[in-house]
């Protein structure tokens, strides 16, 4: 197949039978759940785009193991251009969604684990490399999502994973057996995993040989049997409820986390791809997470285009586009949002290849990348508050807007310029208040925050190769100090 359309990706995940949870009850599928449905018509804007004759350089590529054309969220990234191509593919995936889409954590999972599972080969002789070749054919073939899983919970964070009071607050191997393991454990926070195909598992940190039945990595179906899910809550996610689709902000698209419990899970040799080469984990962990630090280059910008495009609409609609200090205000959130994708683009270009053969980012760059995205989106969303005003959360609902008699005074007050229907500057309040404060402010504000790693794990990388020790010496050297 090679290629899915976004209808034939719809049906392939309503054809599993993946455990979803919500507010306390097993639901049937993510396609015909109104919660959930909006995250799931963001991944399938991927798979829609692909199609799209406009934006294939962006969207897809040829694959290095068949020569077949695949979906780039598939790709093995073989050059720095594909890393490249990859931030400007999740910039537009962004522009198109504003939202999370959820498709990324499986192809950076991808890339980190095909180049650990060579290295780790070649230390131990084991077969990984060849697994996993195997199984990107597979993914590569049939289009499908992978949820890359990495956080466990954690439990006393001051405690190595054999040290904890539970021993399965970091996922672990429970048996052995001949043709295979079993897991248990949890993910936290997983990106797209009711949208998911599959599960693709990796260590959350450094690991010790007292660990090493915590340094496992492999992939199993997500409706493998053991597997469920309890899908974590968003702010105004019963919006999506109610009638009429004006309070939502966002009426189509949405992300989605939940956590996934692996209850004595089965995985065969095959499917495993780290397995006690604890001394590996820490490559695999710092790879996906210089990957995923990129990414942020690219999907947040591609969000916050629609941000600060909705913040001039606003602009429009109260009268003021000509005010200078608006004026000024859009040009610091479009200097901010373009800081963030130069940096995107940086580490990219700087990219390099593995012994595997595929290209990895500038980890340091990564990590400037992921910094800047802790703290540059909460300015942005400060300055479209400021632009929309306190209308963005005091508004009427939709409802008030309906009524037959509410109605006429709720367009009469909160009208902005006269040649401007109400209803659209309120849909526009509404699309800020979901960016900044609704649903999407997991994907846009808190995800730019602890996604991909919290503030602190990225100056512990900063740290490690900002080469102080060089500069210093540079210094020394200028006033001639031995
Ligand atoms: Fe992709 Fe961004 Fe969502 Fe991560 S947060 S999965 S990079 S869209
Ligand atoms: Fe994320």
């Amino acid at each position: 197949m090679a290629l899915m359309t976004g209808e034939q990706y719809i049906e392939s995940i309503r054809k599993l039978n993946t455990r979803i949870y919500m507010f306390g009850k097993q639901i049937p599928n993510a396609v015909d759940d109104p919660i959930l449905r909006p995250s799931l018509n963001s991944v399938k804007m991927t798979y829609d785009l692909a199609q799209d004759p406009e934006y294939q350089e962006l969207m897809t590529t040829t694959s290095h193991l068949t020569g077949k054309k695949i979906n780039r969220f598939c790709h093995i990234h073989q050059s720095t251009k594909d890393l490249i191509l990859k931030v400007k593919m999740q910039r537009l995936c962004g522009q198109k969604t504003a939202a999370c889409f959820q498709r990324c954590v499986g192809m950076d999972a991808f890339n980190a684990v095909y180049a650990t599972a060579y290295e780790t080969d070649q230390a131990h002789g084991t077969h990984y490399f060849d697994n996993f070749k195997k199984y990107m054919e597979y993914v590569q073939e049939a289009d499908l999502v992978v949820d890359g899983a990495m956080t466990d919970p954690k439990g006393d964070r001051g405690l190595a994973p054999h040290a904890q009071a539970d021993e399965d607050l970091f996922l672990h191997v429970v048996e052995r057996r001949p043709d295979g393991v079993v897991v248990r454990g949890a993910k936290a926070h997983q990106t797209g995993a009711s949208n998911s195909h599959e599960i693709l598992v990796m260590p959350t940190q450094a690991m010790k040989p007292e660990d090493k039945d915590y340094a496992i990595a492999f992939s199993v179906p997500i409706d493998a049997e053991g597997i469920f899910m309890i899908v974590g809550r968003q702010s105004c996610d019963t919006r999506k409820l109610e009638d009429g689709t004006m309070d939502r902000g966002n009426p189509c698209f949405g992300g989605m986390e939940a956590l996934v419990i692996f209850d004595n899970v089965f995985v065969p040799n095959d499917r495993i791809f780290l397995n006690g080469e604890s001394e590996f984990a820490t490559g695999l962990v710092e790879r996906f997470a210089s990957y995923h630090r990129q990414s942020y280059g690219g999907c947040k910008v591609g969000v916050g285009d629609v941000l600060i495009g909705a913040a001039a609409v606003a602009a429009d609609q109260n009268g003021v586009p000509k005010a200078s200090h608006v004026k000024d205000k859009l040009i610091e959130m479009i200097h901010l949002n373009e800081t963030l994708y130069s940096c995107g683009l940086a580490c990219s270009s700087n990219g390099w290849q593995t012994a595997a053969g595929n290209y990895m980012v500038d980890t340091l760059l990564a990590n400037v990348c992921k910094q800047n995205v802790t703290r540059f989106p909460y300015e942005i969303a400060r300055l479209a508050e400021d632009i929309a005003g306190g209308i963005m959360v005091t508004c009427p609902s939709e409802a008030d807007l309906n009524d037959p008699e509410l109605g006429p005074y709720v367009e009469k007050y909160l009208q902005g310029v006269a040649s401007v229907p109400t209803r659209d500057r309120l849909k526009i309040m509404r699309l800020i208040e979901n960016l900044t404060l609704g649903t999407a402010a997991v994907g846009y504000r808190t995800e730019s925050l602890h996604g991909a790693g919290s503030p602190q794990a990225q100056r512990i990388m900063i740290s490690r190769q900002g080469d102080l020790a060089g500069k210093k010496a540079l210094a020394k050297n200028i006033v001639g100090i031995e």
